[in-house]
């Protein structure tokens, strides 16, 4: 197995919603928010590991 070279062994990579912040603008006014998409941590499985950091 080799290190998955998308979130660089982590398993996670930082969520293109909020770009790692883990704060989403909401709405007109731009109220923070704890992103939807991360919620709130800034980072997502990865993907193309399924969040193991290794791929085959
Ligand atoms: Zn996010
Ligand atoms: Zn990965």
């Amino acid at each position: 197995m080799a290190k998955c070279n998308n979130c660089h062994g982590e398993g996670a990579v930082d969520c293109a919603k909020c770009k790692g912040e883990g704060i989403f603008k909401a709405g007109k006014e731009k109220k923070d928010i704890p992103c939807p998409n991360c919620k709130g941590t800034g980072e997502v499985k990865c993907s193309v590991c399924n969040g193991t950091g290794f791929r085959k």
